[in-house]
C-alpha cells in the first residue's frame, strides 16, 4: 500500500499536511535527483524508499538513481567506507582508477544535468560531480560515522567534497573542516512502512514460525547487515555469558546488501561460530515483515556497533517498544538515553549484566520500551525528516 502525506497526520499532528505544502510551495515542479548505490539492504535505501515517495507527493519531481558498478568497484568502495570509519587501508592507483572510471562511466548515462538539485549519498557516487558541468546545486549526504576517518582517504575524498554546495551529516561531531555549509540532519524511520507498521500477535508468530524461530524462551536479537562494524561475533560472545544466567535464544538477522561485498564472508564466519548451538539462529534473508516481527517479539534488541552513522535499526526497535542494549558510538546516543529507553555497555560483561537485568525485570523493560517509542515519535519519524529536507532544499536553492 502506498501512503500519502495525509496518512502521516496521525503521527505528526493536525495541520501537518498544510504545513508541509506551505513549506514545499516554492519547490513545486522542481526536478530533484537522489543518487546512491543500492535499492535495498541498508539504511540509505530504507530512507529513500519513503522519502522519495513523499517528496513526489508534495509536488516535487524527485527521481532516485543508482550508481552501477562491478564487484571490483564495490570492493573498493567498501574499503573506502571502512577507511572513513577509521580502518587503515591502503589505496593503490589501480583501485583509485576503478573508483574514478566507474563514476566517469555512470556520469555518461545518468544525465544529472537536467535537474534543479542533485543529492548524492555516501562515497560510492561522490566523484560523479567531477564529470559534470555543474548547472545546479549539488549536496553530498554522508551517512557514515566519520568522527575519526583515516587521514589519507579523507584528504583524497575531500577533493570531490569541496566541489559540492553543501554537505549533510547525521551528528554534529561528524562535521569536517570544509569550505562549504555543513548541515546536521539525523535520519528517520517510516512508521507506515511494512517494516514499522503495527503488527498483530498472530502475524508476528506467523513470521517467527516461517523462519523456524521457536518462541519457547525469551528472544534477544541483533538485526543488522553482517558487517565488521556491527560486531556480530561480539554479540555471540555476550550471548554465551547471558545464557549462563538467563535461558534465552539469540537471533542474528542480516540481509546482505548489493553494495556490500564483505557480507557473505562474514555471514559464513558467523554460521561457523554459532554452529551446533540450537539456541542461536543465524538468518540471512531480506524480509521487512520478519524484521518488524523480530523487533517486536524480542525482549531486547542488541546493537553492538563499534562505529555507526546513525543506526536505523535502533530507532526501529525503540518504535516497537523494545529496549536497546548498545554502545555509545556515532549516532546511537541521539536515540538511546542510558537507563531511559535502553542501556550503553562497554564490554562483554557489562553487556551480559545489563541484558540479564532487562530480561529479568519485565516491568523495567516495558517502561523503557514505552519511553523509546515516545522518543522516536518526537524525534525520528519520516515526517520530521521530510520537513528538514524541504528546509534544506530551500536554503540551498535560496528560495
Ligand atoms: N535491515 C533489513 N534486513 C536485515 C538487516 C537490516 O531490512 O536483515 C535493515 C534495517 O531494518 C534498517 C537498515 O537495514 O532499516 C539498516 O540501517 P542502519 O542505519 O541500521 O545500518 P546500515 O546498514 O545502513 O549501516
Amino acid at each position: 500500500m502506498r501512503y500519502k502525506l495525509k496518512d502521516y497526520e496521525q503521527f505528526a499532528g493536525k495541520g501537518f499536511t498544510e504545513k508541509i505544502h506551505e513549506l514545499a510551495k516554492p519547490l513545486e515542479h522542481k526536478h530533484i535527483a537522489h543518487l546512491n548505490s543500492t535499492y535495498y539492504g541498508g539504511g540509505v535505501a530504507e530512507i529513500l524508499n519513503s522519502l522519495v515517495m513523499l517528496l513526489n507527493d508534495v509536488g516535487i519531481i524527485t527521481g532516485w538513481r543508482l550508481i552501477k558498478g562491478d564487484k571490483d568497484f564495490f570492493d573498493v568502495t567498501k574499503q573506502i567506507h571502512n577507511a572513513l570509519q577509521g580502518e587503515h587501508e591502503h589505496f593503490s592507483n589501480s583501485e583509485k582508477s576503478i573508483y574514478i572510471n566507474t563514476n566517469h562511466a555512470n556520469s555518461v548515462f545518468t544525465h544529472l544535468d537536467r535537474h534543479e538539485l542533485v543529492f548524492v549519498h555516501d562515497p560510492q557516487p561522490l566523484p560523479m560531480i567531477h564529470f559534470y558541468k555543474k548547472k545546479c546545486p549539488w549536496i553530498w549526504r554522508c551517512h557514515i560515522d566519520i568522527s575519526n576517518p583515516t587521514h589519507g582517504i579523507w584528504s583524497y575524498l575531500k577533493k570531490f567534497v569541496v566541489k559540492y554546495d553543501a554537505a549533510v551529516f547525521s551528528v554534529e561531531k561528524f562535521k569536517q573542516k570544509l569550505p562549504l555549509p555543513q548541515h546536521i540532519i539525523p535520519p528517520a524511520i517510516d512508521p507506515l512502512s511494512s517494516k514499522n507498521v503495527d503488527m498483530k500477535e498472530s502475524a508476528i508468530n506467523k513470521q517467527l514460525k516461517k523462519f523456524d524461530i521457536p518462541t519457547d524462551k525469551p528472544i534477544i536479537a541483533q538485526i543488522s547487515r553482517f558487517d565488521r562494524w556491527k560486531d556480530p561475533w561480539g554479540v555471540i560472545d555476550a550471548y554465551h555469558l547471558i545464557k549462563k544466567k538467563f535461558d534465552c535464544r539469540l537471533v542474528l538477522l542480516g540481509a546482505v546488501a548489493s553494495d556490500d561485498p564483505e557480507g557473505d564472508k562474514i555471514y559464513e564466519g558467523i554460521i561457523e561460530k554459532a554452529a551446533s548451538n540450537d539456541n542461536i539462529h543465524v538468518i540471512s534473508f531480506q524480509s521487512d515483515m520478519l524484521v518488524n516481527a523480530l523487533q517486536r517479539a524480542s525482549s531486547l534488541i542488541i546493537q553492538n556497533s563499534i562505529r555507526e552513522g546513525f543506526g536505523l535499526t535502533v530507532a526501529e526497535a525503540l518504535w516497537k517498544g523494545t529496549p536497546v542494549l548498545t554502545r555509545r558510538v556515532g549516532g546511537i546516543p541521539l536515540q538511546v538515553k542510558n537507563g531511559y529507553n535502553g542501556y550503553f555497555a562497554t564490554d562483554l560483561h557489562d553487556f551480559s549484566n545489563k541484558a540479564v537485568k532487562l530480561l529479568k525485570n519485565k516491568k523495567l523493560a516495558k517502561k523503557m520500551g514505552a519511553n523509546g517509542r515516545e522518543h522516536v515519535r518526537k524525534n525520528f519519524l519520516i515526517t520530521r525528516l521530510l520537513e528538514d529536507h524541504l528546509k534544506l532544499y530551500k536554503n540551498v536553492l535560496k528560495l
